[in-house]
């Protein structure tokens, strides 16, 4: 269990307690002006990832500092987890709103609109959250022709999971003002800025799943998909094996790789029961 689940889900998957979605949440003045700061500050994303990519240049002593205050400071603020599809259908099944809007971090990354990020709600019609993102101007986000937010159903989000996992996006729940979740996005290493943060500069902002991913040798046949679309560098080939290998150290747990392995291979299993992976978050 990760440390969230044991503060914020006594013990259970912290990201499957209703309560931690709950309008009420949104009731706290300081929680609604980060969710405005943090939507209306576009260039404040723009910032984090130049900041970042000069962080590598920076002294030693330097890096090892930011990469302690960081994910202290954003464990508190706006903190993500790596989720597999199935905890993804578990959440929308409680929600009872889900808007599909374009993505911050692809905004200023590639330049283009892309619609990978989600908005969940308890309330009808986006609810409070909807309420506070409606009263702040992210036009810049759309282009002319775009629906800005899109209100869809659950059985059509999970649909667009199902594709977005096929394009090899990573699955991530976000809090804003830790415990409330508001957001699951679809990131992958290149454009997003919270996996360039975590993963490429060992600046954690999110942590790994609640699960890791095992290959059935038997199954395996060695075809090499499965490498191809991990975010993460945890799949290798064994050429003596003519076999695919997972490594549990860099495994993020986020299972994507299942959805292209034909032969069904690739499991998920519990985090905590692989001894390697259990320590690492
Ligand atoms: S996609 Fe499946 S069958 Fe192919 S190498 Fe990966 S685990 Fe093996
Ligand atoms: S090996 Fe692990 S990190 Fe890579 S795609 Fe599969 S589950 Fe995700």
């Amino acid at each position: 269990m990760c440390e969230f689940c044991l503060k914020h889900g006594e013990g259970q998957k912290w990201y499957l307690q209703a309560r931690n979605y709950s309008e009420d949440l949104l009731s706290d003045i300081r929680r609604r002006k980060m969710i405005e700061d943090f939507a209306a500050n576009s260039q404040a994303v723009a910032g984090a990832i130049e900041k970042m990519d000069k962080l590598s240049k920076a002294p030693k002593f330097i890096q090892a500092l930011v990469r302690r205050l960081i994910p202290r400071r954003m464990k508190k603020r706006h903190y993500g987890q790596v989720v597999p599809i199935e905890d993804v259908e578990k959440i929308f099944g409680f929600v009872n709103s889900i808007a599909r809007v374009a993505c911050y971090c692809r905004h200023f990354t590639i330049g283009k609109e892309k619609r990978y990020c989600y908005g969940i709600s308890m309330g009808p019609n986006g609810g409070k959250f909807g309420e506070i993102m409606r009263g702040v101007d992210t036009s810049f986000l759309f282009g002319p022709d775009s629906a800005g937010v899109e209100m869809i159903s659950k059985e059509q989000a999970i649909a667009n999971f199902r594709e977005h996992e096929k394009e090899g996006l990573c699955h991530t729940v976000w809090t804003f003002q830790t415990p409330f979740i508001g957001g699951i996005c679809n990131c992958d290493r290149a454009d997003c800025l919270a996996m360039r943060c975590t993963v490429t500069h060992n600046i954690p902002v999110m942590f790994r799943a609640e699960f890791v991913a095992r290959i059935d040798n038997d199954k395996c046949i060695g075809c090499r998909q499965c490498m191809r679309l991990c975010q993460f560098g945890a799949i290798s080939y064994s050429a003596s094996n003519k076999k695919a290998v997972i490594d549990k150290s860099k495994c993020y747990g986020c299972g994507i790789c299942r959805s292209v392995c034909n032969k069904n291979a690739i499991s998920l299993e519990p985090r905590e029961s692989d001894p390697v992976a259990a320590r690492l978050w």
